[in-house]
């Protein structure tokens, strides 16, 4: 079985395996007692500011330190705390985590950087997702200018209506807003721009390929260049390669992310990469 087989081939087949139900049960029950044990861990990756080179935000992507299986991905546990409704108390865990900690830079003297936090369709379904936040910025002492929330295509699609009150309401707070995964949804740009967006992040699905993959470099071009003539910040996820970057940049995309520039990395580590780099990556060409 994978997970005798240690930690990371868990996560390697965590998200690809259909769980089965015995595994499905056990691993829902752990879930319930995951927050008490304290077993959920954040990771922040970096957005980089494609002409300074500079980090300008983070990205907070939660982790499970399950005690047997190691390290989970969000991939295998997310959609089951989805199911269970975990998701709740989860997803308010992370954004006091995320923001704490965002909290806790600003206090070491690191230049302030956006903090991403992910939310899932339920948790953007919920009535109270405006209070809740206001709550947690309020008791970490942040401003909403540095909180972005990244809400994927599909979720801001599944009620157009609630999406357009919600979205309208956190915008006016402040708070930055992001549509995570673009491209892989039904829906268009010029749609979006319905909603009170400041960015998209394209898909790794098309960068992956980039630059040799004549439609997906297309698309991307595509996207950089209405995503600007509405006014909107274009990031790219998923970017590993010194190819991939190249054609971002060329291209005009405003910021990227992926293994190329830095990983996921633990608070402290992070800390580190700002602090001896000062965040630059790159000179800006
Ligand atoms: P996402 O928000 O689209 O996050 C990007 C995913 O791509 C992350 O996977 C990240 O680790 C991974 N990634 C970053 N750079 C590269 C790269 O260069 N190459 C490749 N192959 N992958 C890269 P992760 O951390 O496993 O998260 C997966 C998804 O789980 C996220 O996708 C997001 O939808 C969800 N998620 C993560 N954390 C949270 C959370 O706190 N709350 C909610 N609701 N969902 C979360
Ligand atoms: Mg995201
Ligand atoms: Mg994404
Ligand atoms: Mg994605």
């Amino acid at each position: 079985r994978a997970k005798d087989q240690g930690k990371n081939t868990f996560q390697f087949y965590s998200a690809q395996m259909n769980l089965h139900t015995v595994e499905r049960l056990s691993l829902e029950t752990s879930l319930r007692w995951a927050l008490e044990r304290e077993e959920f861990v954040l990771h922040y990756q970096p957005k980089i500011d494609l002409r300074s080179g500079r980090a300008v935000g983070v990205e907070a992507l939660v982790r499970w330190q399950h005690p047997d299986m190691g390290l989970v991905s969000p991939a295998t546990f997310i959609p089951l705390a989805e199911e269970t409704g975990l998701i709740g108390p989860i997803g308010e865990w992370v954004l006091a985590q995320a923001c704490a900690q965002c909290r806790a830079w600003l206090d070491q003297g690191l230049p302030p950087l956006r903090m991403a936090v992910n939310l899932s369709a339920s948790q953007f379904a919920r009535s109270d997702v405006l209070p809740q936040v206001m709550g947690v910025l309020k008791r970490t002492g942040l401003t909403p200018r540095m909180l972005e929330l990244e809400i994927t295509e599909s979720t801001v699609m599944k009620n157009a209506e609630h999406s357009r009150e919600v979205l309208h309401q956190l915008k006016a707070r402040g708070i930055g807003l992001a549509i995570d995964d673009f491209g892989t949804g039904y829906s268009s740009l010029g749609y979006l721009k319905r909603f009170p967006l400041d960015s998209v992040k394209i898909d790794r699905s098309f960068v992956l390929d980039l630059p040799d993959d004549q439609d997906n470099a297309a698309i991307t071009q595509a996207v950089i260049g209405m995503a600007h003539s509405l006014g909107l910040r274009v990031v790219a996820e998923g970017v590993e390669t010194e190819a991939q970057l190249a054609f971002l940049r060329h291209h005009g995309c405003d910021e990227a992310q992926g293994y190329c520039l830095s990983p996921p990395l633990p608070a402290e580590a992070l800390a580190d990469f700002l602090r001896s780099r000062a965040g630059r990556v790159r000179e800006a060409r």
